[in-house]
């Protein structure tokens, strides 16, 4: 049934986008219930030539399916079931449940968990096909790692929609699409209505033996630094103990994999320097908090306001961080530019960092410079082995910004883009994959690489987020859509023959 303006639902649909920075405007959307049901809508809106894209939970941090272009939205998300297909020998997710819907079912059924994100609000349908980093990657690697299957409603050259299940069996005739969704990015290939997943390693056919169990528990932290106890100098060394305990923190065998942090550097006009902390670690989990705490304090002072909390996975998992992702009920409009390092920070970008989050000509509130680890289990897989191409991060770094007036857009674009551009400065203004950098990854989609004038790299944006496996994602592209129904700002696009797009 199509679903227009007047009928509640079509708001809900429209106005559960997270990013409020872009909204939707379509003829009208579809729910749809199951694979069937999805080549249907499909099919109708390819039959009528009409622009359409697939939304499952609304958390895309571009305006990909919030394009006023789009005249159809079709709606994954009440397509939810979690569960062991004994057929595949591998637990199946229906691409609309959440990520906190699926680590429900994975922990209560199992006691076993996939590594997703840190939202639990994120859906399945357009976060694992982008390879999805979260809490536990250091020690588990990416969630995409651990895909056996998907299954896909493609669009074939004579406009034909059909359902293609493609695995990652070395026979699979299909295995390419399969590879594609292992960090190739949404909205790209087709419409993912089930994904299943099985550890490489995995033997027997019991689902709790599948996937890694879930940890035992989880210890968290929160501590902050005011800026009023760090002049230039502290910050420096704070920035530089940071990098250097991610340096050597960061490899599969440290005893530190374990332990995840996030730096948070807010401007000093409204904020703080925060530090949190997910440790796996159990009962050690203090014990290596505080030395983490430590040798970022060197020379800085300890932080302030240091709560340290334990509680079980699945407690955790539904609520993690709780003014994380903190935002007012009407939401908020964000811009997020993210960048892997393979190193840390030179004194330079440090710099910059200071004077951003510092100097008092913008009054940007919501400007704030994030540094999550990384590393771990990821950087144990071959770059081709999966799409995604980032395999020697140590950190995945954002600066980003957040604001509720749409009238402060232009103020606040300005600014990180500014900052983006200065921290980047030696490289074209983005994080061109070498000695240094990573590229960034294509879950957090930020269309400025694409534009000429923000990134004078001469790296095309594909270059940034895929490296060396977009040939490869083209050539999927060309095989499973053709006619290029599934595109958007920063889609694979098989008609480019290399040079910038
Ligand atoms: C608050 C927040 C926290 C985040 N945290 C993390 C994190 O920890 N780790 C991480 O890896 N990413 C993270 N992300 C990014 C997130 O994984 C991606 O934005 C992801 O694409 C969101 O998927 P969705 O289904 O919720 O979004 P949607 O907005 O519904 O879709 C996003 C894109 O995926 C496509 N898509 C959606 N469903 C399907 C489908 N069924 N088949 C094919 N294409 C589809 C859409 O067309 C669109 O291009 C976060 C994003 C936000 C806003």
């Amino acid at each position: 049934m199509k679903i227009r303006a007047d009928d509640p639902r079509y708001r809900a649909v429209v106005d559960r986008q997270f990013n409020k920075r872009f909204t939707a405007n379509p003829d009208y959307v579809r729910l749809v219930h199951s694979a069937d049901e999805v080549v249907s809508a499909l099919q109708e809106a390819v039959s009528e030539r009409q622009r359409l894209v697939v939304t499952s939970g609304g958390h895309c941090l571009e305006g990909f399916v919030s394009d006023p272009d789009v005249r159809v939205i079709i709606d994954v998300s009440p397509m939810k079931r979690v569960y062991y297909d004994r057929h595949m020998n591998a637990v199946a997710v229906e691409a609309g449940a959440t990520v906190g819907e699926t680590f429900r079912v994975l922990f209560d059924r199992w006691g076993v968990v996939v590594p997703l994100g840190e939202y639990p609000a994120i859906g399945m349908g357009g976060h694992v096909a982008g390879g999805a980093f979260g809490f536990l990657c250091r020690q588990l690697g990416l969630a995409a790692d651990y895909l056996y299957a998907v299954e896909v409603i493609t669009v074939d050259e004579r406009g034909r929609a059909g359902i293609v299940v493609a695995t990652r069996e070395a026979s699979d005739p299909n295995r390419e699409l399969w590879w594609a969704h292992t960090g190739g990015g949404a909205g790209n290939f087709g419409i993912v209505t089930r994904y299943w997943f099985r550890a490489l390693d995995a033997t027997g056919d019991d689902a709790a033996s599948l996937l890694p169990r879930a940890p035992e528990s989880i210890t968290t932290l929160r501590a902050e630094w005011s800026w009023s106890d760090v002049d230039h100098a502290g910050f420096c060394r704070l920035m530089q103990n940071h990098g250097v305990w991610c340096e050597q923190n960061s490899g599969a065998g440290s005893p530190n994999a374990s332990l995840w942090t996030l730096l948070e550097i807010h401007r000093q006009q409204f904020g703080k320097i925060i530090v949190r902390g997910v440790s796996t670690a159990g009962a050690e989990a203090e014990r290596q908090i505080e030395a983490h705490l430590e040798a970022l304090g060197a020379g800085v002072g300890v932080p302030a306001a240091k709560e340290l909390a334990r509680m079980g996975w699945l407690d955790f998992a539904l609520n993690p961080l709780p003014d994380l992702f903190a935002a007012p009920p009407s939401g908020v409009s964000v811009k997020v530019k993210d960048a892997m390092l393979r190193k840390r920070l030179t004194g330079r970008q440090i710099d910059v960092v200071f004077d951003y989050m510092t100097r008092t000509d913008s009054d940007v509130m919501g400007g704030v410079f994030g540094l999550a680890t990384y590393g771990g289990v990821v950087n144990t897989v071959a770059p081709d082995a999966t799409a995604s191409a980032q395999r020697s991060s140590i950190l995945d770094t954002a600066c980003n910004v957040g604001w509720l007036d749409p009238a402060d857009e232009a103020r606040n674009l300005a600014w990180v883009r500014a900052f983006y551009r200065e921290l980047f400065a030696d490289t074209g203004g983005v994080p061109v994959p070498g000695d240094a950098y990573d590229g960034a990854f294509i879950n957090h989609p930020d269309t400025d690489l694409a534009d000429p004038t923000l990134n004078t790299s001469d790296v095309p944006w594909h270059t940034l987020y895929y490296q060396a496996n977009y040939p490869r994602l083209q050539r999927v592209k060309a095989r499973w859509d053709p006619l290029d129904v599934f595109h958007h700002a920063l889609s694979v696009n098989h008609r480019d023959t290399g040079a910038r797009d």
